[in-house]
């Protein structure tokens, strides 16, 4: 998947950088400074972005975020699905359109393991979503965004940018699931189905047919 590779090489380049940022986001500048005098730690095999975020600041300082979401965090989704089966990455860029726009562009992709519609088997799902979304105070303010523009409404200073990315890909999420018809358990069983269908009363045209003529042959 080209998007995949995009993120992938996205995260691999700017891992470095964000785990600064975050480190000077989310702590004081002396506390950042002590750790950073300190020798270097070995970087964290996996980063788990934090929940919550300042958005209006970090779109302020052009600041990226790539991460993992902490499926713990997306309860919505969890039961919407059999299971979150693949990490859900995220990057979002925060920063300002024209006429200084404070927006967010979303995109993150995960794998779920949903249940076929056809015949209930497991099946795997790649979910990717790819939004801007202009961040507002208030659902009035949201009215003013231009219609190409989903609105974040963060009321406060904070952000909870779980809940962001857990409803970007709930949008996703198709209502109704199937496997492709040749490897559909239930597609390619259709014919027994029918034989099986076959022992329930079902009216059958032609013995009605035959009804009719027996009835015309009495007369
Ligand atoms: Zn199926």
């Amino acid at each position: 998947m080209l998007l995949n590779d995009v993120l992938g090489l996205l995260k691999r380049t700017l891992n470095c950088h964000e785990s600064l940022y975050l480190w000077e986001v989310f702590f004081d500048r002396s506390k950042w400074y002590h750790y950073h005098g300190a020798p270097m730690l070995t970087p964290p095999q996996r980063n788990i972005l934090p929940q919550v975020i300042e958005p209006r600041r970090l779109v302020n300082q052009g600041v990226v975020l790539t991460g993992e979401i902490a499926p713990e965090l997306c309860k919505r989704l969890t039961e919407s699905v059999l299971e979150i089966s693949e990490p859900i990455v995220a990057n979002l860029i925060f920063d300002k359109e024209e006429r200084g726009r404070k927006v967010v562009h979303v995109n993150a992709s995960t794998t779920i393991q949903v249940a076929c519609h056809r015949c209930l088997e497991p099946m795997s799902l790649p979910l990717t979503c790819d939004t801007v979304l202009g961040i507002v105070w208030s659902e009035d303010q949201a009215k003013s965004l231009p219609r190409d523009l989903e609105p974040w409404v963060v009321e406060e200073e904070m952000g909870d940018i779980a809940a962001l990315v857990e409803e970007e890909l709930l949008l996703v999420l198709p209502f109704v699931i199937y496997h492709p018809e040749d490897q559909c358990s239930a597609a390619t069983g259709y014919s027994t189905n029918e034989d099986i269908d076959a022992g329930t009363p079902r009216e059958n045209p032609f013995s009605i047919l035959e009804q009719l003529k027996n009835s015309g042959s009495d007369n």
